[in-house]
């Protein structure tokens, strides 16, 4: 078994928890090359954000033999799949075949954050599984070794299991923590548009393009520390894929960038979002971007990431 297995320890599980799973917004997004092995390099500052699924994850016969035995409904639903497609799902079963775990495990996922938007709402809720089921089974495992099993489900699961103000590169699961952003008005806006994450970076004319590196540290540092005043230097390179062919997105984009400190497209979109020094600003421009048909949030910086608590000790 290797280090990272979940091992039974002293600590008394419990039998339901419910785990929060906040969505992020890339403060900056930048492609460096196309791998071998498929993926993308990336350098990107990551943020997680107060909109939030919700996952309870209860445990009953907790040492029945074999592999366990999952069930998950979603709530609403049909907003994504209630089977091993989901995320949700399959972090509980690779949690389970790693530690060689058994029982029976009934997940309900409530949605709130929108699919196909570049918030990462999947890889949320795989990582709010991962804490959750650590909690349940009284494993212990480390924060470290939940990112590094999260690793296996998706490159922005571990950055959930952290959370706050991130650097991430590589596939986007080498992190390096910043300062946390607490200050700025964010509103995040979702056109009636659905992207597919893999159809967007397919879209990225890449060729034997090798960019370098922008992100330093000392500099962001001391942006960080104005924020949400002062200039942000970050871009978002996907767009350059998305906006020519999406005029209501390029128009959202333009007219939020008129008052905003920083707008951009989160992650391959189709949601934007942008930030502003107080709620007047921001409840303006909800008024002036936002259109029929569309949603939108008021949010806050979350800091840290994934959080899990014993439903015994719900109010
Ligand atoms: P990212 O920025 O990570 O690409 P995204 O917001 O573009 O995130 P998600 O909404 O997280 O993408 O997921 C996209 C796909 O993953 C959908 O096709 C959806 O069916 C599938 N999926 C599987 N499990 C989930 C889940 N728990 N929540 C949302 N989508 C899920």
């Amino acid at each position: 078994m290797p280090d990272r297995a979940p091992r039974r320890t002293a600590a008394v599980p419990c039998s339901a928890v419910t785990a929060t799973a906040p969505a992020k917004v890339n403060l900056h997004l930048e492609v460096l090359r196309r791998r071998d092995d498929g993926y993308h390099e990336i350098e990107t500052i990551l943020q997680t954000v107060s909109l939030c699924d919700e996952v309870r994850v209860a445990l009953r016969e907790r040492d029945a033999g074999g592999p366990p035995r999952i069930s998950l409904s979603v709530e609403p639903s049909g907003s994504v799949p209630a089977s091993r497609l989901n995320l949700a799902w399959r972090a509980a079963e690779l949690f389970c075949r790693t530690g060689g775990l058994g029982g029976e495990l009934d997940l309900q996922l409530t949605k709130r954050i929108p699919v196909e938007a570049g918030l990462g709402g999947g890889s949320s809720d795989a990582a709010a599984v991962l804490a959750a089921c650590n909690r349940l089974y009284g494993t212990g495992l480390s924060p470290g070794s939940l990112e590094e099993m999260g690793a296996e489900l998706g490159s922005d699961v571990p950055f959930f299991i952290r959370g706050g103000t991130q650097v991430a590169r590589g596939r986007g699961t080498d992190l390096q923590p910043l300062p946390g952003i607490n200050k700025g008005k964010f509103l995040i806006v979702k056109p009636d548009i659905a992207l597919r994450t893999s159809d967007v970076y397919a879209g990225l004319n890449m060729g034997l393009t090798l960019r370098s590196p922008k992100v330093n540290i000392r500099t962001v540092e001391a942006l960080i520390a104005r924020f949400p005043t002062g200039s942000w230097f970050g871009a978002n390179r996907l767009e350059e894929v998305v906006l020519p062919t999406q005029p209501a997105l390029q128009r959202l984009v333009q007219s939020l960038r008129e008052s905003a400190t920083v707008a951009l497209m989160c992650g391959s979109g189709s949601a934007v979002f942008a930030v502003f020094g107080d709620e007047r600003r921001r409840d303006e421009a909800w008024q002036e971007v936002v259109q029929p048909g569309w949603q939108a949030w008021a949010v806050d910086p979350w800091p840290g990431g994934v959080r899990v608590r014993d439903d015994a000790d719900r109010a």
